[in-house]
């Protein structure tokens, strides 16, 4: 597909549950899944998660679903080879460039930011930011920041394959990051004055039931990146206006998800809309809590 090369680490992708509800809800996507072809979905039992990754704690586990061939890229890496084969399909773009207003013009749309620009058909793609920039277009978007505070570990589990492992009942996440580890906790809303130090001593306490063996591991980095969490937890996606379009507000999963959203809109603005997928109930004017997003990891209290 791409003509640069990317370094693809198949780390394989494990979630972990003790919540029967939860646990049906994995099984009802790994069916979904399976019945869309994807054959290498698996439904894990406690033993097969200590198979998997002996460093894992299962106490109080009911199961699981491991994907073996899921896998990452390094973000910068991944972005370049994106942009790389989008310009030789003809894309050009304007970098460092900031859209400060977007009005009609005429039969147009014209965006001012350091220069103007004049589009009849224009995309809103601006992540988190979105919610700003979609305001005076009457959409009150929730979409917002929200800062994961992560670590990563000197070296850990040496010559053990890491998938990136969630816990779905406490927000436990570790992966691997070369020869050592991104640890972090996941929320959906931070606790006021949360930052490192509170995130390090609770993914210490967490790890001594689920991961003992990583429960001191030593942090060789801080790092802090923002989320796009927010709305309903599924993306606003479709027309806003004639000629204006958005697609944003992925909830932390757009790295997965945008890549085949973006193709499936380009289809509708194209007016050849995939006749499988409908788009309709993602369009940015649906009511509040029109859609729901069930996979939320997220420790609780
Ligand atoms: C630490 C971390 C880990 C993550 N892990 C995963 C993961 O494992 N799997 C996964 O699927 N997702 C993951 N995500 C989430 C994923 O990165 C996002 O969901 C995804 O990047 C959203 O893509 P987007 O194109 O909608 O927005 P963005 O990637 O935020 O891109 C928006 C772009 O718009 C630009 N922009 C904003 N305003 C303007 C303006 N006015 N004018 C011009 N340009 C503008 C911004 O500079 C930015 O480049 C993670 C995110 C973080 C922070």
């Amino acid at each position: 597909m791409f003509d640069t090369p990317l370094t693809w680490h198949e780390n394989g992708y494990l979630f972990m549950t003790g919540q029967p509800d939860i646990m049906a809800k994995l099984a009802e996507a790994a069916a979904l899944q399976k019945s869309m072809g994807l054959t290498e979905v698996h439904i894990v039992d406690p033993e097969q998660i200590r198979e998997l990754v002996p460093w894992i704690g299962t106490h109080g586990l009911l199961g699981g679903t491991y994907t073996p061939h899921d896998g990452r890229v390094t973000p910068t890496e991944g972005v370049a080879v994106l942009m790389q084969a989008a310009r030789s399909s003809g894309v050009r773009y304007r970098e460092h460039w900031e859209v400060r207003s977007l009005e009609r013009a005429g039969t147009m749309w014209r965006l001012t930011g350091p220069g103007v620009v004049e589009a009849e058909r224009v995309v809103v793609c601006t992540g988190y930011w979105s919610s700003d920039l979609m305001r005076p277009f009457g959409l009150e978007l929730t979409i917002r920041p929200q800062p994961l505070f992560s670590a990563i570990t000197g070296p850990a589990l040496a010559g053990l394959r890491v998938p990136l492992t969630i816990d779905l009942d406490t927000g436990l996440l570790i992966e691997r990051e070369g020869a050592g580890l991104v640890i972090a906790i996941l929320f959906e809303e931070n606790p006021p004055g949360y930052g490192h130090t509170r995130m390090l001593e609770e993914f210490g306490e967490l790890a001594r039931v689920r991961a003992p063996t990583l429960a001191d591991l030593q942090v060789a980095r801080h790092v802090v990146a923002n989320v796009d969490m927010g709305g309903d937890g599924q993306p606003y996606v479709g027309l806003v206006e004639d000629g204006l379009w958005m697609v944003a507000g992925f909830g932390g999963h757009g790295a997965m998800h945008g890549p085949p959203v973006a193709e499936l809109l380009a289809k509708v603005i194209a007016g050849r809309p995939d006749s499988t997928v409908d788009l309709g109930p993602l369009s940015p004017w649906r009511k509040p809590g029109a859609t729901t997003e069930w996979m939320v990891a997220a420790k609780k209290g």
